[in-house]
């Protein structure tokens, strides 16, 4: 079996290039191609010698994932379904904005924290995502958009692992991906618009800071670790309190100086004033800088739970602004084809399902845009 390049970051490349006879800065050449250029065929990198790219294509392969589906939403929302082997597929969603384009992408088939309002944790969890896999999404997106708006131009600026899976589970494929998404010779992203999204792995906060510092999301939730323990069963291993502590240090590395929590907003649930004036309390006595990004939540009958209404969340938004915390309520994009992230599981839920689409879409042999009729 031969290698994907999408597997390496700029220094796992050198060793591979090392360990076919050639300079280490053959690996810089050839990591521009990949992914600058969103070259796949040895053949057209026309400045390596022809003998390396003989090499190369015995020794490497450069791969993308296939493609069940792809459907465009009306607000311009695309969202990607990826096929990654024995019925497991998972998705991406490319959210275009006035100043900026971001892609959601997941870290994980399926997910082992199963949060109570979430799809994919009520799938259960698969498997791990391969360094590979986690750049295969942002490689195919970003050069299928370059061709598809036929720009020459960068598209994706702003990478958010909320996608389908705990990225902090994952830790080792990770990082690789995230260093090449930073990278001046791959996507050259900004740290500051590189964010990783976690239920609170405490441990892995800890080792993010140290090995690739960039902007930090946790999903919050639930004032106290009552409720939390509840929504979020990880919070039985990692309490707010440990929490909140590993975010405070991590903002002495973290590339913005405040930490962004989620908290998806459920009607009944979370959502009352008392939950409000509890978490001021929290982050006032934890002393964390930090902004809240209240997300509606994504209905799916197996949850048992509904959306809290507009007035109630516009109100626990008020409340939280009114103690000076920086406060937004997230737009639900895409909503048309429920590519809200956190909601990409719907399409994956019936595996056989999956299988079938695969099988079709090969027969097919075309990627079609699947607009969603009106
Ligand atoms: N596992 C990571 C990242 C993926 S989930 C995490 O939990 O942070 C990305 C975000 O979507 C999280 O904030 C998650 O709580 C939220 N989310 C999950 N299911 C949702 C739903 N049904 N409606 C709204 N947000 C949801
Ligand atoms: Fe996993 Fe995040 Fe979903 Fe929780 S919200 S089950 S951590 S993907």
């Amino acid at each position: 079996m031969t290698a994907n390049l999408l597997e390496f970051d700029l220094e796992g490349l050198a060793v591979f290039c090392e360990g076919l006879g050639e300079k280490r800065f053959r690996a810089t050449q050839l990591f521009r191609w990949i992914h600058q250029r969103g070259a796949s065929d040895f053949d057209q990198m026309s400045d390596l010698a022809k003998s390396l790219r003989e090499k190369l294509k015995t020794t490497a392969h450069i791969s993308a994932l296939p493609v069940v589906s792809q459907h465009m939403s009306q607000d311009g929302t695309i969202k990607w379904l990826f096929d990654v082997g024995d019925g497991n597929a998972v998705e991406s969603v490319f959210i275009p904005e006035d100043d900026r384009g971001t892609l959601c992408v997941s870290s994980q088939a399926g997910c082992a924290v199963g949060c109570r309002f979430c799809s994919t944790g009520h799938q259960g969890f698969s498997r791990n995502l391969s360094t590979a896999e986690i750049l295969a999404q942002l490689w195919f997106a970003e050069h299928f958009l370059r061709q598809h708006l036929k720009t020459q131009d960068r598209v994706i600026s702003n990478v958010v692992m909320m996608g389908m899976g705990e990225p902090l589970q994952n830790y080792s494929a990770l990082v690789p991906a995230l260093k090449v998404m930073l990278d001046d010779h791959a996507y050259g992203l900004s740290r500051r618009r590189v964010t990783v999204s976690t239920s609170g792995v405490v441990p892995m906060i800890e080792r993010l800071a140290q090995d690739c510092p960039v902007a930090l999301a946790v999903s919050l939730h639930a004032p106290n670790d009552a409720l939390r323990d509840n929504l979020v069963p990880l919070n039985r291993k990692y309490p707010l309190d440990e929490l909140l502590g590993a975010c405070v240090r991590y903002l002495a590395h973290a590339p913005r100086d405040f930490i962004t929590f989620e908290y998806c907003m459920l009607d009944g649930v979370n959502d009352q004033p008392e939950h409000a004036r509890e978490l001021i309390a929290l982050v006032q006595r934890h002393g964390i800088r930090c902004k809240f990004n209240l997300i509606p939540f994504n209905p799916f009958p197996a949850s048992g739970l509904l959306r809290s209404p507009q007035a109630r969340v516009q109100a626990f938004a008020k409340q939280l602004l009114d103690a000076g915390l920086v406060t937004t309520v997230r737009k639900t994009r895409g909503d048309d084809i429920d590519a809200a992230c956190g909601q990409l599981a719907g399409d994956v839920k019936d595996r056989t399902r999956v299988q079938e689409r695969i099988a079709q879409q090969r027969a097919q042999g075309v990627i079609p845009i699947q607009p969603l009729a009106p």
